[in-house]
C-alpha cells in the first residue's frame, strides 16, 4: 500500500485467520531485504510468535531489526500500550478463534495559548511550553496567574475503535462509547443474519446498531463477503440505522476527525 516503512513501528493483529495475518511474514521479510534497522513491535495472539519464529528459522532469516512480540489475551479488555500521545487497549470480540479489537485513544492534547492574556501579563517565551501542559504562571512579584486565565482548552482528544472480526456484540458498546471513528466489520447484509451469527460475523445493520448505540462519530464498514459485488445496498441498510456510515477499502487512508 506504499506506506513508508519508517512510518510503521507497531503492528496490531486481531486474530489468526489467514485474511488478517498471512501477509505479515512477507512484509517482515521485505523490510529485512530493504535493510530496515528500526525496531518493530507486534501485538498479536500468542501463537503467532511461534509461527513467525518457525517461518524465519526455516528460511534461514535473521532479521536486521529488533522485533518485540507482545502476546494478547482475548478474555478481558487490557491496556496494551501507554505512549505519551496515546493509549491502546484491546476489545474482546466474539469470533470463531480468540479475537481482539483495538481501541486507540489520544491523550488530552496540549492546551492552546491565549495570546491576549499572555501579552497582558507579559509571560516570557520560555514559560509558554509549561503553560500548554497546564502549569500556572508565577510573576516575578510572586503573584500566581492561574493557567485557565492564560490558556484555552485544546482540541478534543480523538479515538479510533477497530472491531473485526466479530459477531454482534453489545458488550462492546460501553468500551467504545463516543469514539470519533469506529471500524466495524459488516461481512453480510441483514438477510443473512443467521449465517453471520453462525460464522462469528456481523451484518451491516448490526454494525450500524453498535455505532448508533455507542454514539460514535462515524462508522467505517469493511470486511465484506466476496458474494457482494455492489456495496450500495449494504451501505443503504447501514445508513438507515446510522447515517454517518461509509464503505472503506483496504489500503486507503482515512482521517480520524
Ligand atoms: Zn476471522
Ligand atoms: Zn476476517
Amino acid at each position: 500500500y506504499k506506506i513508508p516503512m519508517g512510518h510503521i513501528n507497531r503492528i496490531f493483529i486481531s486474530h489468526l485467520h489467514g485474511d488478517h495475518f498471512f501477509g505479515l511474514i512477507g512484509l517482515l521479510s521485505t523490510w529485512h531485504l530493504l535493510r530496515r534497522v528500526q525496531a518493530l513491535d507486534i501485538y498479536a495472539p500468542a501463537p503467532l510468535e511461534h509461527i513467525l519464529k518457525l517461518q524465519l528459522e526455516a528460511s534461514g532469516t535473521e532479521l536486521n531489526y529488533p522485533l518485540t512480540f507482545y502476546p494478547l489475551s482475548a478474555e478481558i479488555p487490557q491496556l496494551i500500550l501507554d505512549h505519551p500521545q496515546l493509549e491502546v487497549s484491546t476489545l474482546p470480540l466474539i469470533h470463531r478463534v480468540p479475537t481482539t479489537g483495538f481501541l486507540f485513544k489520544e491523550k488530552q492534547p496540549p492546551r492552546r495559548i491565549n495570546p491576549q492574556t499572555i501579552q497582558h501579563y507579559g509571560v516570557p517565551f520560555q514559560a509558554i511550553e509549561s503553560l500548554r501542559m497546564g502549569a500556572d504562571f508565577t510573576e516575578p512579584s510572586g503573584k500566581v496567574i492561574p493557567n485557565a486565565e492564560l490558556t484555552l482548552p485544546g482540541p478534543e482528544s480523538r479515538s479510533y475503535a477497530y472491531c473485526s472480526d466479530t459477531a454482534y456484540n453489545e458488550s462492546l458498546i460501553p468500551l467504545i462509547a463516543g469514539s470519533t471513528v469506529l471500524y466495524h466489520e459488516a461481512t453480510f447484509m441483514h438477510d443473512r443474519a443467521s449465517s453471520a451469527a453462525e460464522k462469528g460475523h456481523s451484518t451491516s445493520v448490526q454494525a450500524a446498531t453498535i455505532a448508533s448505540k455507542a454514539k460514535v462519530g462515524r462508522l467505517l464498514l469493511g470486511h465484506f463477503s466476496a458474494r457482494y459485488e455492489e456495496m450500495g445496498p449494504l451501505l443503504e441498510e447501514a445508513q438507515s440505522i446510522f447515517k454517518e456510515s461509509v464503505i472503506v477499502e483496504d489500503g486507503i487512508t482515512y482521517n480520524i476527525q
